[in-house]
């Protein structure tokens, strides 16, 4: 294996940022676990409710200066954030593979995407400009102005625990408001790195704040008064369960974005070794731990006989299988790594458990992920082999159920209206993927599907900054998105003023 750099060398216990203070938690530690190699990495607190208080109440006290500070000010601020964290982009990207088991590239990738937000946030000069028009009636004019609200609180997920938190906190701050972020317990280095760079760049204390917890900081942070907003990103039991109904029930504007199974369609013309290669990304990058992952693989026979659409799955089963047996695995900060483990040994567990559920249900084994081989001498028990399985039928539970793991059900439909239909009839709605060179097609699949990010030939509709990430169904909840337009205004209230002179 090769040598390796990992920025965290020591085991530490992690603090809240508060009022721009580094200050330790009185709640008590859980152990943050590489799970790569199953050593214990630091501590997180489980904060508590009088320590979120505390951060709410310096978010507020600086709320007046900061929503003052010009917004090109505010911009120069995310610029220098910007700069430093191109400065520390492999130290940056090197933690996300020790908290969470991603490989380097896809750490490389998220820290990149992490930066585009920050970039984007920084023309908010020009994002933030309201609207008017002269002469509404006569001598009268209006005006839409954009303000700042106040303190939102951003909850984030295990999955991107650098990236997610940066869909809404530069946005939310570039805007003029203050943040209270609550990392992912599971991997919270990432943002500790963040808030010290956000520091480092010159943006006030209490502005950008940290509590680390679990549920009853979030829970705190739902039922707080003077929060006025939450973006949360996760599961949908918690987004649709908790999140959502405690927002609304506490006044609050919410950005709730909720779990995904996300179906891939392969047409009768798709170009086979461009898409099997976009198809191992999306199915297995990440180890499946991916709201954009595709993880249902529909062989669409339009137009085809019984027994030509019988062929085409056959043809696409070997490859798909031949592509993902390829696929190397180990620890991440390894360069020759394709695929890391599962966030930890119990998320493992979890996956295999819908394994032999698929199995018991009449679903066939093409590849059997629970044997591997990995580089290096590792713990196996977070490491799970890409797993792919053959005559997944849409009633499985395999097929409705987000499994959240480097697991690939292939599966037929003989017309696309079939494989729309089995899309509509799953109670998520996050993305879909259309491969295939016929635009009328193409078109067909954009207009009807029901899902907020759409892939043509493309198998993670990942949007960029300057878009909003939509999501429907089981996967949002709320109206405005996080990034993009949406998310400017999200944090503005649209004030309307209505003006005559006499
Ligand atoms: P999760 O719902 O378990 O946790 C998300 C956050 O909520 C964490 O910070 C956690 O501490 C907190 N939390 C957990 N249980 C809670 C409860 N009962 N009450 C209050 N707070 C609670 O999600 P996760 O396992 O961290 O992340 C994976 C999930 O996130 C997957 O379902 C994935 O699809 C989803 N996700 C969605 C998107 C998207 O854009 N739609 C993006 C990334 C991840």
């Amino acid at each position: 294996m090769a040598v390796l750099s990992e920025p965290i060398q020591e085991p530490r216990v992690l603090e809240n940022h508060i009022d721009g203070y580094w200050e330790p938690s009185e709640g008590p530690l859980r152990d943050v676990v590489n799970p790569a190699k199953l050593t214990v990495i630091g501590q997180v607190p489980l904060s508590t409710e009088a320590e979120l208080d505390r951060a709410v109440q310096a978010a507020q006290a600086a709320f007046d200066d900061w929503r003052r500070t010009p917004p090109l000010a505010r911009a120069r601020c995310l610029l220098r954030l910007r700069d430093l964290m191109e400065t520390h982009f492999e130290e940056l990207s090197r933690i996300q593979t020790q908290e969470h088991g991603k490989t380097i590239d896809e750490s490389r990738g998220e820290t990149r995407r992490g930066i585009e937000m920050v970039e984007v946030a920084a023309g908010i000069p020009s994002l933030m400009m309201g609207t008017n028009l002269e002469d509404v009636a006569a001598g009268i004019d209006e005006f839409l102005i954009r303000q700042p609200l106040g303190v939102f609180g951003i909850i984030g997920p295990y999955n991107f625990p650098f990236m997610v938190p940066l869909w809404f906190a530069p946005f939310a701050v570039a805007t003029g408001n203050c943040v209270v972020i609550k990392p992912s317990s599971e991997d919270p280095f990432s943002q500790v790195r963040v808030a010290e760079l956000a520091e480092e760049a010159g943006i006030p204390p209490g502005v950008w704040n940290v509590v680390h917890g679990g549920r009853e900081v979030v829970g705190a942070m739902l039922d707080h008064p003077d929060i006025v907003g939450i973006c949360f990103v996760g599961s949908t039991p918690v987004a649709k369960g908790v999140v959502y109904p405690r927002c609304g029930a506490t006044g609050k504007r919410v950005i709730a974005q909720g779990g995904a199974k996300n179906f891939a369609l392969v047409m009768p013309d798709a170009d086979l070794p461009h898409t099997i290669a976009a198809c191992m990304t999306s199915f297995f990058g990440n180890a499946g731990q991916r709201c954009l992952a595709n993880s249902n693989l529909v062989v669409v026979g339009e137009g085809l006989s019984e027994q030509e659409l019988d062929e085409r799955y056959q043809a696409i089963a070997e490859a798909f299988v031949a592509a993902a047996r390829g696929i190397t695995m180990g620890y991440g900060l390894d360069e020759a790594v394709q695929m890391g483990p599962l966030r930890d040994p119990g998320k493992k567990q979890g996956v295999v458990r819908h394994i032999e559920g698929a199995l018991e249900q009449g679903a066939t084994l093409l590849l059997d992920g629970r044997e591997f081989n990995l580089l290096g001498d590792l713990p196996p028990d977070a490491f799970l082999g890409p797993t792919v399985l053959g005559d997944v039928t849409p009633d499985m539970a395999v097929a409705q159920q987000e499994v959240f793991g480097p697991v690939a059900s292939l599966m037929r439909a003989r017309s696309m209206d079939e494989a729309i239909a089995m899309i509509h009839a799953n109670p998520f709605g996050n993305a879909a993927s259309i491969f295939t060179n016929n635009g009328l097609w193409a078109r067909k699949f954009r207009y009807e599907v029901r899902c907020g990010n759409i892939g043509i030939n493309i198998g993670i509709a990942a949007p960029m900054a300057f878009f909003p990430f939509s999501g429907m169904k089981d996967s949002f909840l709320g109206v405005l998105h996080g990034q993009g337009e949406d998310v400017i205004r999200f944090f503005t209230e649209s004030k309307i003023v209505i003006e005559r002179w006499f």
